[in-house]
């Protein structure tokens, strides 16, 4: 029976019911949960389902609230082939033709009742301004304002099904659907949400409801039965105008406010996952932390290659274009041999200075502020002992305070030492003068002078430095001449220099140029990149897997809650973005924290040998970026898994 209506409202609505079924099956594995449904049902009815249980109520409302796909059979709503949509467009019709109202109320229960309440328009991208405006009145309505700020898990079970109602409708819904919502209640608390849905429906919104109850089935103006899989009965359409006569009341008219929008998609899973990380600190500080050894390792072994490749670069560049080494194979039986060399290397034209070096092992000279014996007993000396001329300070660059370089080559009677800066600092020296002494193989030395800058032999920093002749040479001395040249003269010095020094036996002379340093200088830096490579690609694949698998986790214990999002309209995209914004966040925390601590950790080891350090800017920005794409990286699959999460599994309850 229907009332009567203006012809314009019958052209409308009539020729197109706003919901049909025709020939709807949907089979599952060894169960046919519908086998022909036929069945259309109109703006404004109020439809009561009825049947046993496993007749297939739940499994029709489903696919009427396109949560579920017919295996066969055609489902139109407003006249459009539902099975043409993309699942974009099915995400659409859930958020704006559907609300839904569950069994169990399935509310996020660690979130407030608001929150709650506008789930639905967060997972459609509602703008938070729209969110406020709204939730304020549809709480008032369902009688929950005083309990918007209560977590719902400490919701009444009838509250929690007003409150699943008020979400339900918060979006303006044209149809309701409803399975068994007062089956967990009792008769007072059902009679409050009976009362609810019929006034929605007195407003306009059509209702459809699955119902066990013959009283509240008997309430309705409609009553479809089923019976394994197939509408046994169904008492026929029963449209009644709204109280403000006209058709549809305003309520239903698709509200302009209520248009997704992308941003306020992906504000609301920024916000999501910055909640799901501090509702479990712990876990988020784990999946931080596991980004900060992969990419901290990273920073610092990227740093740790550069500060060793400056180091030895300094060194090859200072020498690059003017200096040749030379020494002989069997070493010095004299230092009068090594002097003789230094003039016969003085006569090549090309050459502007001559020096010599040679190390002593400190731990034969024990270098010591004490007498050896005495009290305390000092702690090793860590530098070098170097035996050189002044020359050799000269044309290395280094330059000596307080005191006289040349002391070391005229001493007049005993050895004479001068001390690098941390030497000086390690042995407690202060300031060389009269009566400074170091031990030094047991005997007392004055100090009369330091190197306030090593120049080109970083070395000399550490190191003891006493003059040549200043001991009996009892051994061979391995000792290194060191010529400075005009710059270009290297190479035509080293083809010169074994036959100037020993025309009889040239292949004693051993010349080490800058060219051969350049190729060490080239081994070492990829050594270190491979060293890089291995260790980051390690790191971040542990950091990948325990994120990931941490991340998947947390997507089985939050199914249900991703299957109400969907169900409440929330793209499958959508989804799987708030999971990689998730991993993203986490991976960027972790990253920049990395990136910080592989710094500090390059600083400290750099500064402990002695380097300079060089940290390149870029190798934080490595840590930073290297953390947010294996971030996103190790949510790629968990953000898969929740995306495909069914929704229709959930409102089977
Ligand atoms: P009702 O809601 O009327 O109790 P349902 O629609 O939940 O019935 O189920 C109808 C039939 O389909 C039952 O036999 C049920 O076991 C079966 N069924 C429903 N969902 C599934 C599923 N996901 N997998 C297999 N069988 C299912
Ligand atoms: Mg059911």
């Amino acid at each position: 029976m229907r009332e009567a209506r203006s012809p314009a409202e019958k052209a409308a609505t009539e020729p197109a019911p706003l919901l049909s079924l025709r020939g709807i099956s949907r089979e599952f594995p060894g169960a046919k949960a519908l086998a022909g449904v036929d069945l259309d049902i109109h703006e404004g009815e109020f439809v009561a389902i009825v049947g046993p249980s496993g007749s297939g109520k739940s499994t029709l409302l489903n696919v009427l609230g396109v949560l579920d796909t017919p295996t066969s059979g055609t489902y139109r709503i407003h006249g459009t082939d539902v099975a043409l949509l993309r699942e974009q467009q099915r995400s659409e019709e859930r958020a704006q033709t559907f609300g839904f109202v569950f069994q169990d109320s399935h509310m996020v229960g660690r979130d407030p009742a608001a929150r709650n309440a506008v789930l639905g328009l967060r997972a459609r991208g509602i703008s938070l301004a729209v969110q406020k405006r709204l939730v304020g009145p549809v709480l008032e309505r369902f009688g929950l304002a005083h309990r918007a700020g209560t977590p719902a898990s400490l919701l009444s079970g009838g509250e929690r099904q007003r409150l699943a109602i008020a979400r339900a409708v918060i979006g303006s819904p044209e149809v309701v659907l409803a399975d068994e919502p007062t089956g967990s209640l009792d008769t007072a608390n059902g009679e409050i949400v009976l009362r609810h849905l019929r006034e929605l429906h007195r407003k306009g919104t059509t209702v459809i409801l699955v119902t066990h109850d013959p009283a509240i089935a008997a309430s309705a103006d409609r009553v479809v039965t089923m019976r394994d899989g197939t509408v046994v009965s169904d008492t026929g359409s029963v449209v009644r105008s709204g109280e403000d006569d006209g058709g549809r009341a305003p309520e239903s008219v698709r509200d302009r406010r209520l248009v997704r929008r992308r941003r306020d998609e992906f504000a609301d899973a920024i916000a999501d996952s910055l909640s799901s990380l501090t509702v479990r600190p712990a876990k988020a500080l784990l999946l931080v932390l596991a980004f900060l050894l992969g990419s901290g390792g990273l920073v610092a072994a990227i740093g740790l290659s550069e500060s060793a490749a400056v180091k030895v670069s300094s060194r090859i560049d200072a020498a690059a274009n003017d200096e040749v080494r030379a020494n002989r194979e069997t070493g010095y039986g004299s230092w009068d041999e090594a002097t003789a060399d230094i003039s016969r290397a003085k006569s090549l034209s090309g050459v502007r200075g001559v020096g010599v070096v040679a190390d002593l092992s400190a731990s034969v000279v024990q270098p010591s502020t004490f007498r050896p014996g005495s009290f305390p007993a000092q702690s090793g000396f860590s530098g070098a002992v170097r035996v050189t001329d002044s020359e050799y300070l000269r044309i290395q660059g280094a330059k000596v305070s307080q005191g006289d370089a040349a002391l070391l080559d005229y001493s007049f009677g005993g050895p004479v030492a001068l001390l690098g800066a941390d030497a000086a600092r390690q042995l407690g020296v202060a300031k060389p003068g009269p009566g400074v002494v170091v031990w030094l193989f047991g005997e007392p030395v004055p100090v009369v002078g330091l190197i306030e800058d090593p120049g080109r032999d970083p070395v000399l920093s550490g190191a003891v430095v006493v003059g040549v002749g200043s001991y009996p040479v009892t051994d061979r001395i391995a000792a290194t001449l060191v010529l400075r040249t005009v710059p270009g003269m290297p190479a035509a010095l080293a083809d010169a220099l074994p036959k100037a020094l020993n025309p009889a036996q040239t292949s004693d002379v051993k010349v080490q140029t800058v060219a051969d340093l350049r190729e060490l200088k080239h081994g070492v830096n990829e050594d270190l990149g491979r060293l890089v490579a291995v260790v980051s690609v390690v790191l971040l694949a542990i950091a990948c897997l325990s994120a990931g698998t941490t991340m998947y986790l947390g997507v089985l214990a939050r199914t249900a809650e991703i299957a109400l999002r969907r169900a409440l309209g929330m793209r499958r995209a959508a989804v799987a973005g708030m999971f990689l914004v998730e991993g993203a966040m986490v991976g960027l925390i972790g990253g920049a924290a990395g990136g910080a601590v592989g710094m500090a950790a390059v600083l400290a080891y750099a500064r402990s040998e002695g380097w300079a350090p060089a940290v390149p800017w870029y190798a934080a920005g490595w840590g930073i970026a290297l953390g947010l794409g294996s971030g996103i990286v190790s949510a790629v699959y968990p953000a898969l898994v929740a995306s495909r999460a069914n929704p229709a599994q959930l409102i089977r309850g």
